[in-house]
């Protein structure tokens, strides 16, 4: 629901739930980790992978994945790249600590896999923050790895993070650089799980490499987070 009509928007009332804003961390200007704190958020069912769906104007939601999250206290951490393109970024990049929020969930679209011993996570940097939580929550004898394609000069910030996936340069062609990665380190019929996020076209074009390469479709879970030219997904 990424915008909505006035009178839709005052209907989803009642499911929308009130949070504060109680830490801000930048990592750069373009990396912001924000921390919401909210009682609809204590001890509730979540699994790596949930989403939230924020409301950024009064018509408008967004959707960001949590980051981090303190089940005792009901604290929940987004990180944010702040791109500069529609509401959403704007409004993110203008929370202060003490701000009140609106949002909705969080909800599944899809989860962290506890049962595959190798996972393979591909992205860019709107998927930091997922995979810092899968990261977080994989189990000991799980075998993480995977790369994000990032802008190059963004390179020391994602080191920053501690995410023990590969860090790609941007090539003129987007999603190249994580093409040309899967290609030269995944050999055909691998067993791990893949997890291919953000960017919606090089999700279909990264999906076809692993196709390419015998992988099963029901090893590779896909979530776009945005399209080029669209407004919310
Ligand atoms: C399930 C889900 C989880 C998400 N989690 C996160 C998260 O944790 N952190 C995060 O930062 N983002 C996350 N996103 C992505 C974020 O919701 C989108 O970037 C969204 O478009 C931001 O809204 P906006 O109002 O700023 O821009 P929109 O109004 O949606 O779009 C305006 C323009 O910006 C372009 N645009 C959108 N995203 C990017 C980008 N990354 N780079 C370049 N151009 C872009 C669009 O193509 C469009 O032309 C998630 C998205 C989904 C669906």
């Amino acid at each position: 629901m990424p915008t909505l009509p006035k009178f839709v928007s005052d209907m989803i009332i009642p499911f929308i739930k009130k949070g504060t804003v109680t830490n801000i961390q930048y990592h750069s200007k373009h990396f912001k980790t924000v921390s919401f704190k909210s009682d609809s958020l204590k001890n509730i069912r979540f699994k790596a992978g949930w989403e939230i769906e924020f409301s950024v104007s009064d018509t408008d939601m967004r959707h960001y994945t949590i980051s981090a999250y303190d089940k005792k206290n009901g604290i929940v951490e987004v990180l944010f790249y702040l791109h500069q393109k529609g509401p959403g970024s704007f409004w993110a990049s203008n929370l202060n600590i003490n701000d009140k929020v609106h949002f909705m969930g969080p909800g599944k679209k899809i989860s962290l896999d506890e049962q595959a011993s190798s996972l393979v996570f591909t992205g860019d940097e709107t998927t930091i923050g997922l995979y810092l939580m899968m990261q977080q929550r994989s189990r000991p004898n799980q075998q993480v790895s995977g790369a994000i394609e990032i802008q190059k000069e963004w390179n020391n910030v994602i080191d920053e993070f501690g995410l023990k996936l590969t860090t790609l340069s941007r090539t003129d062609n987007r999603g190249e650089a994580l093409v040309n990665w899967l290609d030269e380190n995944i050999s055909s019929n691998d067993k791990s799980v893949f997890y291919l996020t953000g960017h919606a076209k090089t999700i279909q074009t990264t999906r076809a490499v692993l196709k390419s390469k015998n992988i099963a479709s029901s090893k590779i879970i896909t979530r776009p987070y945005w399209a080029d030219g669209k407004t919310g997904l």
